[in-house]
């Protein structure tokens, strides 16, 4: 997987703009789109973001 692109739909600045994340010392991409899903959500990136399942969402909403 390229780092250049989303981390949750895999779509490259050329298509959205990427937010940069620095996370275990490797930098991450991110849409504007997707933003949201690590915040509130981030456990539907296991799989896709190596320790996701450790993320606590900001505002759980169960
Ligand atoms: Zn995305």
């Amino acid at each position: 997987m390229s780092d250049k692109v989303c981390l949750a739909c895999g779509r490259g600045s050329d298509e959205t703009p990427l937010v940069s994340l620095e996370y275990k010392g490797s930098t991450l991409r991110i849409c504007p789109q997707h933003l949201p899903v690590l915040i509130h959500d981030p456990h539907q990136l296991i799989g896709r973001l190596p320790g996701a399942e450790k993320l606590t969402p900001a505002d759980h909403e169960d």
